[in-house]
């Protein structure tokens, strides 16, 4: 660590955990992208005049509210909102609302800063912002997902458009939820602004191929990269973990691509199927009955689960980690490594711990960041915006034309400028300079 640049990062780097204390994984997500930045910072110095990097690291605007809603049995609770408008310079905040009980201001800040740089990649004109809620899902009644839903609506309406912020799903956020934020915001506004929400029923505004964007995307996203080794996802052994809407999509589309997917996960445990994921019965599983993966061996006695077990034990030559942040340790990086995988491909928001990207890297190892691998959902969620603007509605093969399309650009983007800024083969570096110059640009075009 020399250069004055350098020093510059890391001091704004300390300055930003001290304003923002206590926000592990926000901090861990500026990190990575501002080491990242250190070139680019030395070869356009108007971006270091301008405090682009101090400017970008700092949300536009934070909304905390209280969420009070009633169970089946009257009782009340309250839940703590939030939505963090992050950042604006290349369209209206655009970004998913997570459910999940270990929600906090950090985890929703590091969400939202991903967010800048991924829909920056896609392309397409959308800002970056993400929101959610403390509150678990799991346990829960249709009426008390409902009510909860009805009552986070109540606050974020005043706050969200189509030209202004505009949510979508995450974990613990599906079609479910989306139609009863969505009826909310509806009724309260008496406006049938389909564009202020992605990831719509069918029949009322929504795409085709946006419940399968993300993994699918992230599948195109591990084809592109392998393609660079004149390889194929034919024939290889994969990993998926999760089985939620990410993992369920990502599983399908590289089986369509003639790879094998032996384990899937859920927080509980994993599933171990030599013969391949049955799909058929893990959508049955998961996105009718909603149950637990544990299930799947009443379907098939030859499958094995693993109960609290690290599903990155089961060797793999493609991983695609796919449920949640920091899910995959040096340790399980080491042993996939030591196993045989030779490409990892983030379907998760930053899935793998800083040490985890250490180990890939010195091993050589393709691995595509979630910001990268990931954004097929958001571009998805942004060709929903398109036709909810111009009242169409496009087919599937369309639509999965164009997703595949976006994929194959932001490969090809995060490659050249890796190649570009000194660090060939380093979709990481390639992914946040790509995503930062197009952001940098905006701002700097838009001024202080
Ligand atoms: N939550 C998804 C993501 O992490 C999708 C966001 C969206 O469609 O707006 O990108």
């Amino acid at each position: 660590m020399n250069s004055v640049i350098e020093k510059k990062v890391t001091g704004v780097f300390d300055e930003i955990v001290q304003r923002n204390p206590g926000e592990s994984e926000f901090h861990q997500a500026v990190k990575e992208t501002l080491d990242s930045l250190v070139p680019v910072l030395e070869k356009y110095p108007e971006f270091a005049h301008q405090k682009m990097i101090e400017r970008i690291c700092e949300p536009e605007r934070q909304i905390i509210f209280r969420v009070p809603w009633t169970d089946d049995k009257n009782q009340v609770h309250i839940n703590r909102g939030f939505r963090v408008e992050f950042n604006s310079a290349l369209g209206p905040y655009k970004g998913g609302l997570r459910f999940h009980p270990s929600v906090y201001l950090g985890i929703i800040k590091f969400l939202g800063f991903e967010q800048i740089f991924k829909n920056a990649l896609t392309g397409l004109p959308i800002g970056g912002g993400k929101g959610g809620a403390d509150f678990n899902p799991k346990g829960k009644s249709d009426a008390e997902i409902m009510r909860f839903c009805q009552s986070f609506m109540t606050e974020l309406y005043r706050h969200i458009g189509e030209h202004t912020d505009v949510p979508a799903g995450d974990i613990g956020v599906g079609g479910r939820e989306i139609g009863y934020l969505f009826g909310q915001y509806k009724r309260i506004t008496n406006r049938y602004e389909a564009g202020t929400i992605t990831g719509k029923g069918l029949d009322w505004g929504g795409s085709l191929v946006r419940r399968e964007a993300t993994g699918y995307g992230s599948a195109f996203f591990a084809r592109e990269m392998l393609r660079t080794r004149k390889d194929t996802i034919e024939g290889k052994r994969c990993v998926v973990s999760g089985s939620g809407n990410v993992s369920i999509y990502t599983i399908e589309k590289i089986h369509e691509l003639g790879g094998k997917v032996v384990a899937c996960s859920d927080s509980n445990g994993y599933i171990f199927h030599e013969k391949g994921i049955d799909l058929a019965v893990l959508k049955q599983l998961k996105e009718v009955e909603r149950k637990r993966i544990k299930d799947y061996l009443l379907f098939h006695k030859d499958a094995r689960y693993v109960e609290k077990g690290s599903i990155w034990d089961v060797p793999c030559q493609l991983a695609l980690p796919s449920a949640t942040q920091n899910e995959i340790s040096g340790k399980s990086a080491a042993l996939l490594v030591k196993n045989g995988c030779i490409a990892v491909c983030e379907g998760a928001n930053m899935p793998t711990t800083p040490a985890g990207i250490r180990v890939f890297q010195e091993a050589n190892i393709l691995f595509a960041p979630g910001k990268a691998a990931n954004a097929g959902g958001v571009a998805t969620s942004t060709l929903e915006m398109m036709q909810n603007a111009s009242r169409d509605s496009w087919t599937f093969e369309y639509t999965e034309d164009k997703l595949a399309k976006i994929m194959t650009g932001i490969h090809n983007l995060c490659y050249e400028k890796a190649e570009e800024f000194g660090s060939p083969g380093n979709y990481m570096k390639g992914a946040n300079i790509a995503g930062f110059i197009r952001v940098a640009n905006a701002m700097l075009a838009m001024g202080v």
